[in-house]
């Protein structure tokens, strides 16, 4: 059995939990910098990602965390938590934030910030299979630039241009959205496949 780690130091990680439960693993929320190390993947759930990122550097988690992406090891960010994955960020609070990196993407923290801070919509996700899927959107960030090696599984319609709300990039998973808040569990049976079949990276 695969055992998973939800970052739980701030926002929606008891949700990620019991999805992943549901799919037959193990959960265990993390706090700590020795519990890494008897994971098979990690979850990086959605909140505030300057909060989270306050509390990675007080708790000694920043530098573990970093790590633990570089190293190759299956991580899954969602909404903020998809923000600290993010090699660059734009809109970020002044004076910046803590990010941990890994991810070859732009992001913008609050893409859809004032006009349209929460928002249900349905997306096409080829990956997962036909059924169109249902998204949520909160205070959303968008993805507005990914490098050579980032796979886009999901855009969503923007301010006047497509947005990428979902991608892959080796083993890493990132979405815009929160899928823990819907009742389906393909977003999660993609993430466990992954930590499942990690591909080897440089
Ligand atoms: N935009 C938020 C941030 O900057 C993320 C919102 C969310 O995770 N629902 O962290």
């Amino acid at each position: 059995m695969v055992t998973i780690g939800i970052l739980a130091l701030q926002g929606a990680f008891v949700e990620h939990e019991a999805m992943v439960r549901r799919l037959g693993a193990q959960a265990v929320q993390v706090r700590k910098p020795e519990q890494l190390a008897d994971l098979d993947g990690l979850i990086i759930p959605g909140g505030e990602s300057t909060t989270m990122g306050l509390v990675a550097e007080r708790w000694g988690l920043v530098e573990p965390l970093r790590a633990w992406v570089r190293s190759g090891k299956p991580t899954w960010g969602t909404c903020a938590g998809m923000i600290m994955l993010a090699d660059r960020a734009t809109g970020q609070k002044e004076g910046g934030q803590t990010l941990l990196g890994g991810l070859d993407v732009t992001v913008n923290r609050n893409y859809f910030g004032r006009q349209n801070e929460s928002f249900e919509t349905w997306l096409r996700v080829p990956a997962l299979g036909e059924a169109p899927i249902r998204a949520v959107f909160i205070r959303a960030p968008a993805i507005v630039a990914a490098g050579a090696g980032v796979e886009v599984l999901a855009t969503v319609p923007g301010r006047g241009e497509d947005v990428i709300a979902a991608v892959r990039q080796g083993n890493i998973l990132a979405t815009a959205f929160h899928p823990e808040l819907t009742d389906d569990l393909r977003w999660h049976a993609l993430f466990l496949a992954m930590v499942e079949n990690p591909v080897a990276v440089a």
